[in-house]
């Protein structure tokens, strides 16, 4: 069933554990993250990023995962991730995305407050609820995200930013990377411990992919209800093509596509259980 995603996130603050927010392009990334939710018996967001835009038809899309949703018992949410034109916004909330993500992280803190309260204000008449971030992920390897600055998230500016545009979560800065980290990943637990300390909303985490998995429980029991995984699914598919490519003469679409379904689902399948079994 389509949920909203503050909904399924309350429930992971209260009982200590992450949902899996799945980067997807089309059917086939889509029928995997929500196979693997069903099996699994977990939530799961699916999460489309504005990048994606000129290629995915936005309302095609909606339309896919909410027919999805809709035959399955577990919850489903579909978000917008890193959005930086209100247009996109606003497009995503008229074709029924459960929540929406306003990337302001380039602009000042006044000035990210200023846009991500509008949003806010937009998006709450309409039901949908809003992520937002202060501080900025830098790009590590493989990803397909804009270069951020790396600043990592002041927890007095973060809660200032949250009192005053009522977002429904917050993306934080800790030291993960969007993509893969390139050497040992710095993250900073104590920042992130400090953070919920002074932050009453689900916190979540980008750049799920290549974290310590000793890393991410301590993340979750530190107060984040949300991972972002993007990059890891990707190159298992991508290598998972590579080889095939180089094996194969005869090669059919159809089959392909249905390969790097099967290939995925046991990737992500490994992200939800970790995210789930931090439970203390
Ligand atoms: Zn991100």
């Amino acid at each position: 069933m389509l949920v909203n995603t503050l909904e399924i996130l309350k429930d992971a603050q209260k009982d200590k554990y992450a949902v899996a927010a799945f980067n997807v392009y089309n059917l086939e990334t889509v029928q995997a993250a929500i196979n693997v939710a069903v099996k699994e018996n977990k939530p799961v967001i699916i999460a489309l990023g504005e990048r994606y835009f000129p290629t995915v038809d936005v309302e095609g899309f909606a339309a896919m995962v909410h027919a999805l949703a809709a035959k399955v018992p577990v919850p489903v949410a579909l978000h917008l991730d890193h959005a930086y034109e209100k247009e996109s916004i606003i497009r995503a909330i008229r074709c029924g995305f459960s929540s929406v993500m306003y990337d302001g992280s380039k602009f000042d803190l006044e000035e990210n407050i200023k846009h991500t309260k509008e949003i806010v204000e937009i998006a709450h008449m309409a039901g949908v609820s809003v992520e937002a971030e202060i501080g900025s992920l830098a790009k590590g390897a493989y990803s397909d995200e804009e270069e951020g600055s790396g600043t990592l998230t002041d927890p007095q500016s973060a809660r200032h930013f949250v009192e005053e545009t009522g977002v429904d979560f917050l993306a934080a800065a800790i030291g993960t990377v969007h993509g893969m980290s390139q050497g040992e990943p710095k993250i900073n637990l104590e920042l992130l411990e400090k953070i919920q300390e002074e932050v009453a909303v689900p916190l979540v985490l980008h750049g799920g992919s290549g974290t310590p998995d000793e890393i991410i429980s301590e993340s979750i029991n530190r107060g984040i209800c949300k991972i972002n995984v993007n990059t890891e699914v990707s190159m298992a598919a991508v290598s998972y093509l590579k080889e095939y490519f180089e094996t194969n003469d005869i090669v059919h679409l159809s089959t392909v596509m249905s390969d790097v379904q099967e290939t995925i689902e046991p990737v992500m399948t490994k992200f939800v259980q970790l995210f789930s079994n931090s439970k203390r």
